[in-house]
């Protein structure tokens, strides 16, 4: 079942790897099936060398295995709370990379201070509070998702696909699993770049509303003008 999103699944997550953002078996994607029924994921700790598409796991949104001869990621439940919350997403990515995780461990957004940040994130990229002993203890996996969406409760999770788990690391998210996976993708790019901007000038202020207006807007929404009218604007 599910061949194609199967394939899809299989493509993203090894470009993480070719994008170098993962190392080892770190790292995960999955996609919804267009009925928001099943969520196809990458399996728990096997080799990206090794993968096949056929290895990607098949669940329903309870996490119950529907399709598949492997475990599903580790992760599964905060993708399925993602999934639950964010009803026009189709695609999660996770990973561990450096500089998304760096913010995360520090506590810190990453604020839009330039045209490569707004022209993907209209706004900073906000970091989720620190999840409480009770939340680590229980059901770890599921609060995980549940602190993501909370932080998104007043936000916009389409025109803001990222958030950095505290202490953890950066999940995004977007309408194909290659989408999810390049956010992740400018997301490590940018909290790069954001990292050495502050060293530059440790006052550093978010760049204007005006600004970050013009880019997001450029690229996403109605009046978008960017790139060639057949073209996905990515
Ligand atoms: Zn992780």
């Amino acid at each position: 079942m599910l061949e194609q999103l199967k394939k899809d699944v299989y493509k993203a997550n090894m470009e993480l790897v070719k994008k170098g953002l993962v190392l080892y078996t770190w790292g995960n994607v999955s996609a919804i099936d267009q009925d928001r029924r099943y969520v196809v994921i990458k399996p728990s700790g096997v080799d990206y060398e090794q993968m096949t598409y056929e290895d990607m796991v098949v669940v329903n949104i309870d996490g119950e295995i529907v399709e598949g001869k492997l475990k599903p990621s580790s992760d599964t439940k905060t993708h399925l709370e993602i999934y639950k919350a964010f009803t026009d997403t189709w695609a999660v990515a996770h990973t561990h990379s450096v500089y998304a995780v760096s913010y995360a461990q520090a506590g810190r957004n990453v604020i839009p201070m330039g045209s490569t940040h707004a022209d993907y994130f209209y706004g900073e990229v906000p970091c989720t509070r620190a999840m409480m002993p009770e939340e680590i203890r229980n059901e770890y996996e599921k609060n995980t998702g549940k602190v993501i969406t909370e932080t998104f409760k007043n936000k916009d999770y389409n025109a803001i696909p990222a958030c950095l788990v505290r202490n953890h690391g950066p999940f995004t998210w977007g309408n194909t699993a290659m989408e999810a996976v390049f956010h992740s993708v400018v997301l490590e790019e940018i909290a790069r770049i954001a990292f050495i901007t502050e060293r530059i000038n440790k006052d550093i202020q978010p760049m204007s509303k005006c600004l970050l207006d013009k880019h997001f807007k450029r690229k996403h929404g109605k009046e978008a003008y960017y790139g060639q009218d057949d073209e996905v604007k990515e």
